[in-house]
């Protein structure tokens, strides 16, 4: 065997896997398709959960740095600063938890973040290595692929196929990706076009969708007509779909490429087949609307890397691994829900406008506001970890807390298990946990609390409450075996 594990694909998530994975003491190899890093604009931030699971890993400084200029863009394209639920530009994220924040950082600028947070953990990624071809003989993967130099194989313990939503290790593993077929079309174009002052005003019209800006047009196409999906989008494609949505003619003079997407709903019914395992788009696509899909693909990777670094080093519980699948297929089949309800919305036609409208006021109702902002973060959540009943927080991702006067993250760049105790030198877990003595304030009236690497409550405490009852033992059992 040649390696562990290696990582298919160094988007986002496969950055973020392979760091995790070097957190939790194995080296994997990261291999890419592309020539070097893509700097397709496509997120342009993140939510509050994998902005504060990359703030625990040291890398807030940096996040910091890029949302200002984030949200000067954000308000310049859309006027506002508030995010959407189904173009309704109306949620204001702070509402989801006041204090907890996601980051508008580019996806481009995000990429490079954790390209060098994993070079700093000691891997770079293989640039031009396209994975083609797949076997499993039960005790390791062999894969096929096109490098630079040539044809080679190379044989893993696991592969990890973080390959995007047209995934080649979900094709070739054999996973199962049921879903809705696409009901629109989004077309994304920066170019010059004669004949704009043809066009109706940007918002919605009998068959769609249309916006349009100097240099740019888009539009959202529910009439859409057969097209090559794996070619890439043209002037004529944005020319006749412009003639579906709005009924006008225009002349395309200089077109500068774009972006063409879909809104189907698919997801693999599991993460993992045997030594293969999904992550990311290549587990779940949908329609970006709401930008949820990069949290969720960089929480699959920080449930994730932990869990298969203890399997592979033989320190795992029974059956860790297979709570991979088991904790986020619900997180992203939830996405899923949320995004095609987002479709519906942005369907043509009068009862729909009706229906926008309704939904518009509501949302200028707190209570509906926040709801759809906690829904679109995903902080809601809630793993059935055991003991989940002991505290409203196990089961959930932390939130930033207060230890001993400093940030949560002074202790959790590591990426070790953590419990914070105020009797710490009592305790008696072995080498599996590292254990602060730790005065904790938050609001979640919390007086010691047990982190699993990925920010997940496994114990918590009340003050007053027993601060060794058996469920902390219980806990640290349960997640991070016996032989830490
Ligand atoms: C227009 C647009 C706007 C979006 N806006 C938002 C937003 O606002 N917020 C949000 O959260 N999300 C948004 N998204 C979604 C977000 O971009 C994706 O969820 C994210 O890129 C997923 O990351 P990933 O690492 O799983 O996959 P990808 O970013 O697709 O990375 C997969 C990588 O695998 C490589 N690869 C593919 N096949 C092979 C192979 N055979 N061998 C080797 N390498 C391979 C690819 O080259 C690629 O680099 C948007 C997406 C689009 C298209």
């Amino acid at each position: 065997m040649d390696t562990d594990v290696v990582i298919v694909g160094a988007g986002p998530v496969g950055l973020l896997l392979g760091a995790e994975l070097c957190l939790a003491g194995v080296r994997p190899i990261v291999l890419e398709r592309l020539p070097a890093p893509s700097e397709q604009p496509k997120a342009r931030g993140i939510g509050v959960l994998a902005a504060e699971a990359l703030r625990r890993r040291g890398l807030g400084p940096e996040l910091d740095r890029e949302h200002a200029k984030g949200l000067a863009a954000l308000a310049e394209d859309h006027g506002t600063t508030k995010t959407h639920f189904a173009w309704i530009h109306k949620i204001d994220p702070e509402a989801a938890d006041p204090g907890r924040r996601g980051a508008l950082i580019g996806q481009p600028a995000l990429e490079k973040v954790l390209r060098h947070h994993l070079a700093d953990l000691g891997v770079d990624v293989h640039y031009g290595f396209d994975v083609t071809g797949w076997h499993d003989d039960g005790d390791a993967v062999t894969l096929d692929l096109d490098t630079p130099t040539g044809p080679r194989q190379i044989t893993a313990g696991y592969v990890v196929g973080c390959d995007g939503g047209y995934s080649t290790v979900r094709k070739l593993a054999g996973f199962g990706f049921p879903g809705t077929a696409p009901l629109m079309t989004v077309r994304y174009a920066h170019a010059e076009v004669s004949g704009r002052d043809q066009l109706p005003p940007p918002g919605r019209l009998p068959a769609g969708t249309l916006f349009h800006d100097d240099g740019m047009i888009a539009t959202f196409d529910f009439a859409d007509a057969a097209y090559d999906r794996s070619a890439p989008l043209s002037s004529n494609e944005i020319r006749d779909s412009v003639r579906r949505v709005a009924a006008v003619d225009i002349t395309i003079d200089t077109f500068h490429g774009g972006l063409r997407f879909t809104d189907q709903a698919r997801q693999a019914d599991a993460y993992q087949l045997g030594r293969t395992l999904l992550a990311g788009d290549a587990a779940h696509v949908h329609s970006p609307n709401g930008g949820q899909g990069l949290n969720l693909g960089l929480m699959d990777a920080m449930n994730l890397g932990w869990k298969l670094g203890a399997t592979i080093r033989g320190l795992a519980p029974h059956d860790l691994l297979a709570t991979y699948t088991s904790e986020r297929h619900p997180v992203g089949a939830a996405v899923l829900h949320n995004t095609r309800a987002q479709s519906a919305l942005l369907a043509p036609g009068p009862h729909v406008d009706a229906l926008r409208d309704i939904m518009s006021d509501l949302m200028d109702l707190p209570e509906v506001n926040q709801r759809l902002a906690r829904m679109l973060s995903g902080i809601t959540h809630r793993y059935a970890v055991p003991g989940c009943a002991a505290h409203p927080i196990v089961g959930t991702h932390c939130p930033p807390l207060t230890v001993n006067d400093s940030p949560l993250e002074q202790f959790t760049t590591d990426g070790r298990p953590l419990l914070l105790h105020p009797q710490a030198g009592n305790l008696d877990l072995g080498e599996r946990v590292r254990v602060v003595m730790a005065e904790v304030s938050s609001d979640e009236k919390l007086a010691a609390v047990l982190l699993r690497p990925d920010g997940v409550v496994a114990w918590a405490a009340s003050p007053g409450e027993d601060l060794e009852p058996p469920a902390l033992h219980d806990a640290v059992n349960a997640w991070f075996g016996r032989t830490y």
